[in-house]
């Protein structure tokens, strides 16, 4: 059985100080939720939501980590830092990430290799454009994803993958239930092919895109869904609904 995992990507969105509302509106909704549960806030919000989340059901992640250790990478975070602090998850390469910071298949590789080996669960995200889905390529795009993002990894089980298509994060629209199965699926069937199917059938994967209070609970239902990246909508007091779908 897989351990249903809804996360909440804040984005660029909230200052110290909202961060610690928001922390301190949804913590007591959240308790006793059945799903593991993930709040992303910003660099700066992470040790203060580390801090006060920590004898909750809620664990923290980063929304982006640097390969390195340490060095000249101006901007940059390493998950030695984030470790240092008690981060427990990373996303790696959101498609916003990818789309507007250039961030390559390899890239995504290195960061994930390098978040198992702290002992951070990657949340490795894959999906793609509009155009793509439009012209049958899209099983094309998500399994080539894959293939790159997640080869050399020792232990597969303990990657989650977001399968987020890009035409529907923070537009509304989301894939049908059917179509977000069916995409995970070539995630499944792929990292099965990488590592076997015993090991497949142990990840867990995410849908992502425009997941609200209203749609969640028949995406989970379906068999390839294992939980939500959510957006847009974990910046509010309902995200509550989302986690205890
Ligand atoms: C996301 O940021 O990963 C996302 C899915 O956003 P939204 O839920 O707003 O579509």
């Amino acid at each position: 059985m897989r351990k249903p995992i809804i996360a909440g990507n804040w984005k660029m969105n909230h200052d110290i100080f909202e961060t610690e509302t928001l922390i301190n509106t949804l913590l007591p909704l959240v308790a006793g939720a059945e799903a593991e549960v993930v709040f992303c806030p910003t660099y700066l919000g992470l040790q203060k939501a580390v801090e006060m989340t920590k004898d909750s059901n809620v664990g923290i992640g980063a929304q982006n980590m640097h390969f390195e250790k340490n060095g000249a990478f101006t901007g940059e975070i390493s998950g030695e830092m984030l470790t240092a602090i008690g981060v427990k998850y990373a996303i790696i390469g959101h498609s916003e990430r990818r789309q507007y910071f250039n961030e390559t298949d390899e890239a995504v590789n290195q960061k994930a290799i390098k978040a198992l080996s702290l002992e951070i669960t990657p949340i490795v995200c894959c999906g793609e454009t509009l155009e793509e889905r439009e012209s049958g390529k899209a099983e094309a795009k998500v399994v080539g994803q894959i293939e790159a993002g997640l080869k050399n990894i020792d232990d597969i089980t303990k990657v989650v993958v977001a399968y987020e298509p890009i035409w529907a994060i923070g537009t509304g629209k989301t894939a049908s239930k059917e179509e977000a199965d069916e995409s995970c699926g070539w995630v499944r069937k792929t990292i099965a092919k990488m590592y076997g199917p015993e090991a497949a059938e142990k990840v867990r994967i995410q849908y992502g895109g425009s997941v609200n209070p209203g749609n969640v609970k028949e995406l989970m239902a379906m068999e390839n869904i294992d939980g939500a990246l959510v957006g847009g909508a974990s910046l509010k007091p309902t995200f509550s609904e989302i986690v205890k779908f």
